[in-house]
């Protein structure tokens, strides 16, 4: 039977398949999933697990069936006991089960009264790119427009923001110009800042099969690091961390004096060409700037003064800096002044980390804006806004951004704070300052689908959040698609939608006239009115054309790209990709006057690698740069990932890449235990030596939680600096130094359950690190105990597990000093069960981890 974007079910002889579109909740790329499950539409959970299967939606435009890794083990996520096992079912205060009314009165109360005693901003929300648009409407709704601060700001915050601040200091507005299918009609690509075959593998698929199609097609690589992205490029440009803005401001410079400019587009378009010109670096200057050589500049220069199609993709390289903004409008500057912006294959695209960092963009969920891509400092948007809410009043100022916010809750001024599907103590800079705040805060709310994070433990009010498979939304990808993440299975235990828990605890606060929502759907069309509300084309989100769906239309409703002012055309319910929409190719900005502007390149900050914080220049002290980044198959702090075995075989413990030359420097053995400290904070590491990563600078990843690994949080080492423009933190240039950590004993052991090991945890004397693997569990351990004390500690760890008759066989060897124990129990049945497994000794464990 035909298959819509929605839903269909086909019938076989035993059982019943319900074949349902959804899509991904990793990355920005937003890839269109099929998932089948059997039996039921809402199957059962925990017991039996549910049935379902995935693969990539082929008709859907961003991924036309294909899945990365990740996105193909979601089914995993809602089948895996691990996965389920790790789930958060009922709402919890204080430590203690409790119920859905008593923990909403206690959430609404608390923010009440702190409203009450300390005003407004003495609360704020901390929320998620991973949430859906129409959790993160209510909720800038309830803060903007009722409680009245703007004090709400998004780990976007983190992954974006600078991409925001410099389209809207060129554009006027928070604009992505391009598309995906723009890469496949470019002939040069350059990739700046952005692993892609890691980071967004989909997308980097579809280059790469264009490039076999096209092999022409030139692929440019601008990173620090010699990363799977560059490997497969025509040519990569080692640049020192941080400099990007250089080259493109130097390329600004080249392309005008060898009249390559657009000087029609440049005149009829923009404004603040000739002063822009007058701050550029001189083309000299720019191979001592960068640290690349001038070949490697001739042959990137030459391709963008020769081809008229060039995309110049972004990411977190770029905006995960002191000078990310400076750079996003160092690159917009170049497209802007060839006039190769919002064309077919040319154009700018920044490609955002979360699956729905644009949808939060929409919403207004960043402290500075105020909704459907309003700033908060507009008068007259405030008016409007306000009056379409009928609200009782209107932030009129920005709110606090991430850093700040956080800050403000060390400092006491923020005593009341909602955390929703994020986990800053391992993501916020500072994380260990950040720690001390959570812990001391008057009131921590947290919704999240597990309670299984290290920012979870703070919390005076733990709420359940549906997951993935079990909410019902919309998302935003970086090519500005909305597509919908639909309902699969039933919800495990109490989970409930977060837009629901807003809007539960807002009616308690006294609001119920502005959240009497059913359903995503009442959200979505209230979201996509307020998009098109005296917009007339003023404002570049426009979505009104959804405004008046019906509930099953929004369950039908395929993926499409904004604006989009004329109602969906459901029939069809074919999204393809003849529907491409860019901006901004016949030169129609939305600042006031049309125009856009050409961004002066900040030259303070070019004499001195970061004049603003001395702490931040390499020294004999902290010798090496730190940047830092995700790995192929984990998802930011793996509280989704980190309990699949399919996803831990890629890398599995956590590491610093090092060049040779560093690493004879700092004494380092490869595969030994390493030392990674800033002026901040330090962790625990495999050092990996390689020549993928240049000299003098160090990759560590960001995933690691206490979770899985102690001592390993590398936020923990970020100090909190952040672009004066965009408030993002500098997450990629922090100066380290790195030493050989040296153990006395070494551990190697498997777990039927995990082990609660936390004991080890920020404790000097160990290193550790878990892996789930069919079955249970695989640690490594390492230790300043000789190891006839360190199988004391670890025996003391692993017998908190395994119930009833326990059996022990035991090896000792003190001369050689290697020890094993083996533990088993009895089952219900008889049998012998092994509860752990350990090989202690005091040299790493030769074992095979197969075992
Ligand atoms: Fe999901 Fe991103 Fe992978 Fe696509 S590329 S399947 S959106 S993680």
């Amino acid at each position: 039977m035909a298959r819509t974007s929605g839903d269909s079910v086909s019938v076989n002889r035993s059982s019943t398949v319900t074949t349902i579109n959804t899509t991904c909740p990793y990355c920005g790329v937003g890839c269109g999933v099929t998932a089948q499950t059997l039996n039921a539409p809402v199957a059962a959970t925990a017991h039996p697990l549910p049935l379902v299967s995935v693969t990539g939606d082929k008709r859907h435009p961003a991924n036309f069936g294909k899945l990365c890794a990740k996105g193909a083990a979601l089914a995993e996520t809602l089948t895996s006991e691990l996965s389920v096992g790790s789930r958060l079912l009922t709402p919890r205060l204080y430590g203690v089960d409790s119920t859905w009314p008593d923990a909403l009165d206690t959430v609404a109360t608390r923010f009440a009264d702190t409203i009450k005693k300390y005003g407004p901003d003495s609360v704020a929300f901390y929320v998620s790119g991973q949430l859906l648009t129409e959790d993160y409407y209510v909720v800038n709704k309830l803060v903007k427009g009722y409680i009245g601060t703007a004090n709400i700001d998004t780990n976007s915050r983190l992954c974006m923001a600078s991409s925001v601040a410099g389209h809207q200091r060129a554009f006027g507005s928070d604009t992505v110009p391009n598309t995906y299918r723009d890469l496949e009609l470019a002939d040069v690509i350059v990739l700046t800042g952005s692993n892609l075959a890691w980071c967004h593998p989909i997308v980097f698929q579809r280059i790469l099969a264009e490039k076999e199609r096209r092999p022409a097609l030139q692929i440019v690589v601008i990173d620090p690091r010699r990363t799977m992205t560059a490997q497969q490029a025509d040519l990569h440009l080692a640049i020192a961390p941080g400099t990007d803005r250089h080259l493109f401001n130097g390329l600004l410079g080249a392309l005008y004096r060898g009249g390559h400019c657009d000087l029609d587009f440049i005149d009829q378009h923009t404004t603040g060409f000739a002063d822009c010109l007058q701050h550029l670096p001189s083309f000299a200057s720019v191979g001592k700037l960068t640290g690349l050589d001038q070949a490697s500049i001739d042959r990137l220069y030459s391709l963008y003064a020769t081809t008229a199609k060039v995309v110049t993709v972004f990411s977190q390289g770029v905006n995960q800096s002191e000078t990310g903004t400076d750079t996003v409008n160092s690159i917009i500057n170049v497209h802007l002044a060839t006039g190769r912006v919002g064309k077919p294959g040319s154009g700018p695209l920044s490609i955002t980390g979360q699956p729905n960092a644009m949808g939060g963009r929409e919403v207004g969920g960043l402290a500075n804006m105020l909704a459907a891509h309003m700033p908060i400092g507009n008068a007259r948007h405030r008016s409007l806004v306000q009056s379409f809410w009928n609200s009782p009043r209107i932030a009129t100022q920005p709110g606090l951004k991430a850093v700040d916010l956080f800050d403000a809750v060390s400092n006491g001024t923020i005593r009341a704070l909602w955390i929703m599907a994020t986990n800053p103590v391992d993501s916020m800079p500072m994380a260990d300052t950040v720690a001390a705040a959570l812990s001391d805060i008057p009131f921590l709310a947290v919704s999240d689908v597990t309670d299984q994070t290290d920012t979870a433990k703070y919390a005076h009010a733990l709420l359940p959040a549906q997951a993935w498979g079990e909410k019902d939304g919309t998302v935003t990808n970086s090519e500005r698609r909305i597509s919908r993440q639909r309902r699969l299975v039933k919800p495990v235990g109490d989970a409930m939608p977060d837009w629901w828990m807003v809007c539960e605890v807002a009616k308690r606060m006294g609001y119920a006239d502005g959240f009497d929502f059913d359903n995503a759907a009442t959200v979505f069309r209230e979201h996509a009115a307020l998009s098109g509300a005296g917009n007339n084309g003023t404002r570049d989100f426009d979505i009104s054309g959804c405004a008046t769906i019906t509930n099953d239309e929004y369950a039908q409703l395929a993926p499409f790209q904004w604006p989009l002012t004329d109602k969906p055309n459901l029939a069809a319910n074919e999204p393809t990709a003849d529907t491409e929409k860019r901006f901004f190719a016949s030169g129609q900005f939305y600042h006031d006057d049309g125009l856009a502007r050409f961004v002066i390149p900040v030259t303070d900050s070019d004499k001195q690698p970061s004049p603003l914080n001395t702490d931040r220049c390499p020294s004999s002290r902290y010798p090496l740069i730190l940047n830092t980044g995700r790995c192929r198959d984990q998802w930011h702090t793996m509280t989704r990932t980190g309990h699949l075995p399919a996803l831990t075989g890629h890398l599995c413990e956590p590491f610093v890449e090092i060049n040779p030359k560093d690493a004879a420097a700092c004494q380092l053995e490869d595969a030994c235990i390493a030392r990674v400290s800033s002026h901040v904070g330090d962790v625990l590491v495999r050092a990996l030596i390689t020549e993928r990563q240049q000299a003098g600078c160090v990759f560590v990843p960001m995933h690691w939680s206490q979770q899985f690994s102690g001592n390993a949080r590398i936020d923990a080492v970020i100090d909190g600096q952040v672009d004066p423009v965009s408030g993002q933190p500098a997450l990629k240039r922090q100066p380290v130094s790195v030493s050989p950590w040296s153990p006395k004993s070494y551990a190697f052991g498997v777990f039927a359950e995990k082990p609660d090991i936390s004991v080890l945890t920020n404790d000097a004397d160990y290193y550790w690190t878990m892996v789930p693997v069919s079955g249970g569990w695989r640690a490594e351990f390492a230790s300043r105990l000789p190891p006839a004390a360190f199988i004391k500690t670890l025996r003391l760890l692993a017998d908190q597990q395994g119930h009833g008759m326990a059996a022990y066989v035991n090896y000792d060897d003190g001369a050689a000093q290697s020890y094993r124990v083996a533990r088993y129990t009895d089952t219900v049945n008889g049998a012998n069960r092994l509860v752990y497994a350990m090989f202690i000794a005091a040299a790493p464990v030769a074992v095979a981890r197969s075992f």
